[in-house]
Order: C-alpha cells, then structure tokens, then sequence
C-alpha cells in the first residue's frame, strides 16, 4: 500500500476549495478543470500527498481514496448506504474473515465492499441486474479482482426464499425486509444474526412484529447521528447543518 503512486492507481485529487476529483491514473491521460491541467504521466513514481501544479498555476493535492472516500464518489445506480451507517451494521453484524453473509439487495455495493473489506463471504440476491452489475463493478474497481471468490451474486427476488443454509448473517437493504425474516429462519444456523437497514420507522416496526416470537433474542432498533463539529481557533461548537437522518438499524439475534 506504501509506494508510489503508478498507473492504474485511483487517485482523489483536492483542489484548494476542498473540492474533490476521482481519477485513475492512465497513459496518455491529463486531469483536466477550467484551471489547468496536468498530465497524468507526472504523477507516476510520486508519493501520496504530493501537491501537483496544473498548466494555469492551480495546486492540487493528491491521495489514495479511502473506502469512505471511494463511497462517496464511486458511480452509483441505488441509493447507497452511508459510511456513518455502514461501520455501525458491521458492528451490529459482527462481521469478520469468514463470516458467511447473505446480503439483499445489493444496490450500488457500498455495503457489500465495506463487509468485504472486514472479510466476509457475501451470496448477495438482487433483482435488477444492472445493479448488479454495477455493484460487481465497484466491487473490482475498489478491492480488485481477488475479493470476487468471496463476492458471488444472484439476480434474485429475496421475499421469494434463501436457498443457502447454515448462514452466519442476513444483512437486508430492500423495501420490505419483514417478507425475509421468515427465509431468513430457514437459512441463518442458531446464533445467527439478522440486521435490516430502513429509512422509515413503520418499516423497522413491521420487521420487529416479524422477528417478535422466541426464536429471536436481544431484538433492538437504533439510529446513528452523526454531528460535526467546527473548531478554529476559539470558534469550536458543532456544525450548523447536519445530516438529520438516514434509516433505522434493526438487528436480532436467531436462535434456531
Ligand atoms: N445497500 C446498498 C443499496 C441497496 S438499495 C448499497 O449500499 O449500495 C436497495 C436494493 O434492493 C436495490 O438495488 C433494489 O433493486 C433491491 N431490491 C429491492 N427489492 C428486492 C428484492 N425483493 N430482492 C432482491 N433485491 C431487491
């Protein structure tokens, strides 16, 4: 991870507003913005964090993208799920090397490369399948193609039944995740755990009524908040704006 940058690399390049550009690094390429521009030939053999000066005299500074960088600013087809969400359903999810996940639906893969990054074996079920296609595709172009071994989709309706048995976690993204809880019961091994993310609370309450008898334990929903805060000098308080909401965690522990 620790050497210079090459082509093929993704890079995030900042200009001096804060504002931010997604490149990969190619022969013969230029960045190019209405201050300049610079030849991506330059980059190559340069460290992270180098400041490049463009043809008008713009500095820009350049770094690997972080996951929550790349999720951000990767090319989406649904609605992806935010960093400050997507840690926290890890946590919930006790995601780890091995753990096998049934994921549904897949959407823009933003969950997906965050439980492949902590290690897990995903079988996702989506049902459009240029979503799934994109999902594949931000999956590579993020971990490379190595992770795929651990990434196998379907083009799936999940409210029609989970084929795969002995699961360790059901992680849902759908409208409707109350239809999975009773395939989610076949498929997960005792022990197992389900998480459901939903932007509305109706959604989280209609999955509670779902997972409310005695094969579930320790059933709770939650919401994360996320406050920043501006600190210069003596002027420290939290941010004016925040991002108020999101969707609702609901996470339940089966037990067979
Ligand atoms: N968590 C994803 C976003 C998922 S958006 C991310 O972080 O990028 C919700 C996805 O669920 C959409 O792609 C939609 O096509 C899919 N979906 C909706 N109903 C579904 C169903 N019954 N089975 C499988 N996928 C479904």
């Amino acid at each position: 991870m620790n050497r210079p940058f090459d082509y093929g690399d993704k890079v995030l390049v900042l200009d001096n507003k804060q504002r931010r550009y997604l490149i990969t690094l190619a022969e013969g390429a230029e960045f190019h913005t209405h201050a300049g521009l610079f030849p991506h030939a330059d980059v190559v053999g340069k460290p992270e964090g180098v400041t490049m000066k463009s043809t008008r005299g713009a500095s820009y500074i350049l770094m690997r993208p972080t996951l929550e960088d790349f999720v951000l600013e990767m090319p989406r087809g649904a609605q992806v799920i935010y960093p400050k969400d997507l840690a926290p359903i890890c946590m919930l999810a006790d995601i780890g090397p091995g753990v096998r996940v049934l994921e549904s639906g897949v959407g823009s893969g933003a969950l997906s490369m965050t439980m492949l990054r902590y290690g897990a074996d995903i079988i996702g079920y989506e049902i459009r399948d240029d979503f799934l296609n994109r999902a594949r595709a931000n999956v590579k172009s993020f971990l490379g193609e190595g992770v795929l071994d651990r990434y196998n989709l379907h083009l799936r309706d999940c409210y029609e039944g989970i084929d795969e048995r002995d699961l360790d976690r059901v992680v849902l993204d759908l409208p409707e995740p109350w239809q999975v809880v009773p395939h989610a019961m076949e498929a997960l091994r005792p022990g197992g755990i389900l998480v459901a993310y939903t932007p509305s609370i109706t959604q989280a309450a209609q999955t509670r009524d779902a997972m409310a008898n005695r094969a579930w334990s320790g059933t709770r929903t939650l919401e994360v908040l996320h406050r920043g805060w501006h600190i210069e000098g003596q002027a420290v308080r939290p941010d004016h704006r925040m991002v108020a909401h999101t969707g609702f965690l609901t996470v339940g522990r089966f037990l067979g």
